[in-house]
């Protein structure tokens, strides 16, 4: 193999260029991405990038990593066709790059609600650099923050927001706060602690359109009910959908992201998918799309080893994900979707762990400013839960005698 092509120059396309060379890659890397500057890493945008304003810190390797390592990096470049069967990419200069094996990393991208006014200045949404880097200009002078979305992105903007001392409400479409990824019960946990700070949250409640002021400036948000939610900044953090329209005009299957198989192949064999756009088999049995930080690393690390190594094993990573919000880091190991049963463990100190179960094994653990915990459960995920209840639920000792999983 001479050349390999990534497209998308974030999380998972930078570590996939980093692991190729690790692996012993010798060939040629172009990673072609259409954001401008070097690859950076998205969790700070709405954490500690927000007060220190810091674009430095957040790169994933300095410009020098990149010419040490011969990968070449077009930025600010947009790839614009696949060609399978000259296996050739274009990009929107016209230029066309042949490739051996080709990487798509292309993320995702914010959905946007079809709400009236969503254009007018003030209404933000934060996915990249230069999104935080002009609500970060905004908030100086906002008073009143309406977020648009109870998950972790608008939740984490809310503390944030309150620490600068901005008035924040959340509009929360579900009963229920982060309703797709945590317990009820940890949604419950995190509902208190952000009236703790101060945050108005309404939750089962439909936002219908952005108010506008005479100047056309963003002034709020119109309830479906009517009610009128007033701010001078409003944020949409409605979720976010997979980049697969390079894939799909290929001809790729594509359904919730990029579909590949256990070795992360999509259905032609010179293509890999990973990170945010990729749907794969996941620890249930069924295709999944995870939008963390460890799926796109441990997806672009497994299919460097599986390009430069005979016979590798298939995809197996417990996944996990944080969320920072206010002084309160929210862990969770493994998939706290469609658990049948939950086991909540109070703490001397600090928060409860909650345990949750499917099918009578352990499935994903939720814990607050806990790493240690946090550790030993993602050793633990899919043990059975008798094997926890004869050390009475004691992670820490469970991890101690438990298999290791792979990585
Ligand atoms: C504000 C924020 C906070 C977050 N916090 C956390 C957290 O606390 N913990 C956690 O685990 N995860 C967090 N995440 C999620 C995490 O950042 C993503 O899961 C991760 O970045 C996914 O990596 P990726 O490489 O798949 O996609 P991305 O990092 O999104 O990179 C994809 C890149 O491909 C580019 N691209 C798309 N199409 C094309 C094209 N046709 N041509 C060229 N380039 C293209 C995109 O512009 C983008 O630059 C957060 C995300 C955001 C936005």
């Amino acid at each position: 193999m001479q050349r390999i092509v990534i497209i998308g120059t974030g999380q998972g396309g930078q570590q996939a260029a980093t692991s190729l060379r690790q692996e012993g890659f010798a060939g040629e890397i172009l990673m072609i991405g259409d954001e401008p500057g070097l690859p950076y890493q998205r969790p700070p945008l709405s954490k500690a990038y927000m007060a220190s304003g810091d674009a430095d810190a957040l790169l994933l390797k300095p410009a020098a990593f990149y010419e040490r390592s011969s990968i070449i990096l077009r930025d600010g470049t947009r790839a614009a066709r696949i060609d399978r069967t000259a296996q050739e990419v274009e990009t929107e200069d016209g230029a066309r790059h042949g490739y051996d094996h080709l990487i798509l990393a292309t993320g995702a991208r914010n959905f946007r609600p079809p709400l009236p006014n969503l254009d007018a200045p003030g209404v933000a949404e934060l996915r990249t650099l230069a999104d935080a880097e002009s609500i970060r200009r905004r908030l100086a002078h906002t008073r009143h923050a309406v977020v648009v979305g109870g998950g972790f992105i608008g939740l984490e903007f809310a503390a944030m927001a309150r620490a600068a001392n901005v008035s924040v409400t959340v509009i929360e479409a579900a009963p229920r706060l982060m309703a797709r990824a945590v317990s009820p019960q940890m949604s419950d946990l995190f509902l208190k602690l952000h009236w703790s700070m101060g945050t108005e949250i309404l939750l089962g409640t439909m936002a219908a359109a952005v108010m506008t002021d005479a100047d056309g400036n963003a002034a709020g948000i119109t309830l479906a009910d009517g009610r009128e939610v007033a701010g001078d900044l409003v944020l949409i953090a409605t979720g976010v959908r997979p980049n697969v329209e390079l894939a799909a005009e290929a001809g790729l299957t594509c359904r919730n992201g990029i579909v590949v198989d256990g070795s992360l192949l999509t259905d032609d064999p010179a293509i890999s998918a990973l990170g945010d756009v990729a749907a794969f088999p996941g620890p249930l049995g069924r295709h999944v799309r995870l939008e963390s930080v460890q799926a796109a690393v441990d997806h672009a690390r497994h299919i460097a080893r599986r390009l430069m190594r005979p016979a590798p094993q298939p995809y197996a990573s417990v996944p996990w994900f944080w969320s920072d919000q206010g002084k309160h880091k929210l862990q969770i190991a493994g998939l706290a979707t469609d658990a049948d049963d939950c086991i909540v463990l109070p703490q001397p100190t600090g928060e409860p762990v909650i345990l949750l179960f499917k099918e009578g094994c352990l499935a994903a653990v939720e814990t607050i400013n806990a790493p240690a915990i946090h550790m030993s459960a993602r050793r633990l995920i899919a043990t059975p839960s008798a094997v926890l209840a004869a050390c009475d639920y004691d992670l820490r000792q469970a991890a101690k005698t438990a298999a290791p999983v792979a990585h």
